[in-house]
């Protein structure tokens, strides 16, 4: 038997949660598919494998209420709580193969600054608050290498500047388009250096809590295990067919799955021949993070560089003098991501008298449902992407981070962002 809605919405990640939430509040009748079996995909907090007193947060988890307006928004309405981060205390930095305090040699001093202003500037051309794929920024969207061009840096101040792309992105920083770290400088409020400490604050019991506060409060009907398999547009009408064999038939639908995964799915008719191209192969971000027990590394630090990990944050620290650190990375890290001895060595890269008691990790480029960290394109095609992306096609609208319009494209804001506006959309097409 067929089940009939007003809008059926696909992925109950943050945007799909958001959008269902949105539509439901304005009497519509929806429902979601998720293909998991739980809610929250690229969000996700659960006990530390072997040390289940601890907790960790494998996917997305810093955030800013001062910076994110979205994040702001929902925090307030939902009354979850928040916790701010605890200040950094020592740095390490690894750049021209050196292990430092300071990220460049005192002699780069002239160059770091030349890089910073650099940037800054070509942030301060971005609009925040608005669509960014609709501003004059195609000249943007260029490699890294291209970007810093003609600025005559040393090799220590282009490390850094590669490390906090790579950072970024989860990518191999000379093959993507630089204009993410550009975007993401806007958001830091036009601040180079805004990756240091400008999202320091993250959901008590993590992301879910907001997520879950949404579905209960709008008591949306959200179906585990449910994946799609195919999208069929027929007379007014868009037909849903899971693996499984279960059929769903709305009037319209939001796609809000990553975008790596869309080519998995069957569309009838076809996508338009843009889209296609553009879906045809994953995106070049594969980013990963890992969860790290601690021992003897100096207290409250963070890192960032070339060493094989491109960053370790602070996650928290225990009662026993051990701490949980977070590292990001890329699929080409560590050829283990879970093996504890090769994590040490990597962290002994910064550290190098570091013990590590425990490794946790989810591997998202392997997960099929996900296929991939958060999405990164290459040069000339990062805004691209997204205004093609925003074309509904027909009653199927395409919602996510990946194909969020905002400086916080990538991010949870992002996400939220993307529903809103996948809603607000699918309100028009059901008026017309
Ligand atoms: C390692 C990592 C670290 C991150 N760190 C941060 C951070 O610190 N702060 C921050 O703000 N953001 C962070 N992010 C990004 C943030 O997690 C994402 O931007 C956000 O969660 C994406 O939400 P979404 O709804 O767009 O997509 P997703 O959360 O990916 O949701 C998509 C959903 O679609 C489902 N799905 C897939 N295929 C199908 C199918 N065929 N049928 C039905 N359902 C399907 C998936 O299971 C998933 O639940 C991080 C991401 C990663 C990967």
């Amino acid at each position: 038997m067929e089940d009939t809605y007003d809008v059926v919405v696909i992925g109950a990640g943050f945007a799909g949660i958001v959008a269902a939430r949105d539509l439901t509040d304005r009497g519509r009748s929806v429902v979601v598919l998720e293909a998991g079996s739980r809610t929250g995909g690229r969000t996700y907090a659960r006990p530390f494998a072997g040390q289940e007193h601890l907790t960790v947060e494998l996917g997305g988890s810093w955030v800013s209420r001062a910076l994110q307006p979205n994040i702001r928004r929902e925090v307030a309405r939902y009354g979850v709580a928040v916790k701010s981060d605890l200040p950094t205390e020592n740095a390490a930095f690894i750049t021209d193969g050196v292990l430092r305090s300071f990220p460049v040699p005192m002699a780069e001093l002239p160059d770091l600054e030349r890089a910073l202003c650099h940037l800054r500037d070509a942030s301060k051309r971005i609009v925040t608050g608005q669509p960014l794929s609709q501003q004059p920024l195609a000249d943007l969207d260029v490699s890294a290498e291209d970007f810093i061009r003609g600025l005559d840096l040393g090799p220590g101040t282009t490390d850094l500047f590669y490390a906090v792309v790579a950072w970024y992105s989860g990518a191999d920083p000379r093959a993507v388009s630089v204009f993410g770290a550009i975007a993401q400088t806007a958001g830091f409020g036009h601040s180079p250096l805004g990756f240091y400490s400008s999202l320091n604050e993250r959901f008590v019991g993590g992301a879910g809590v907001l997520l879950q506060a949404m579905i209960d409060q709008s008591r949306l009907e959200v179906r585990l295990d449910h994946r799609v398999a195919q999208v069929e547009q027929t007379a007014g009408h868009v037909t849903i067919r899971t693996e499984g064999g279960q059929v769903v038939r709305a009037r319209s639908c939001v796609m809000a799955v990553p975008t790596n995964v869309l080519r998995h799915i069957d569309f009838s008719p076809r996508l338009d021949a843009r889209k296609e191209e553009m879906l045809a192969t994953d995106h070049l971000g594969r980013a990963y993070k890992g969860s790290y027990l601690v021992r003897n590394i100096p207290r409250r630090s963070f890192t960032l560089g070339t060493g094989k990990l491109h960053s370790l944050l602070l996650g928290y620290e225990c009662e026993d003098g051990t701490c949980v650190m977070v590292a990001f990375g890329d699929d080409k890290s560590l050829s283990d991501p879970l093996d504890r001895e090769e994590v040490q060595l990597a962290v002994r890269e910064y550290f190098p008298e570091a013990e590590v008691l425990a490794v946790d990790a989810h591997d998202w480029c392997a997960d099929p449902l996900f296929r991939g960290g958060y999405r990164v394109d290459p040069p000339g095609q990062a805004l691209e992407f997204v205004r093609v992306m925003n074309q509904a096609e027909d009653r199927v609208v395409f919602a996510g981070t990946d194909v969020d319009d905002s400086v916080w494209r990538n991010w949870i804001d992002g996400a939220i962002n993307s529903g809103r506006a996948a809603a607000d959309e699918i309100s028009a097409i059901m008026h017309r």
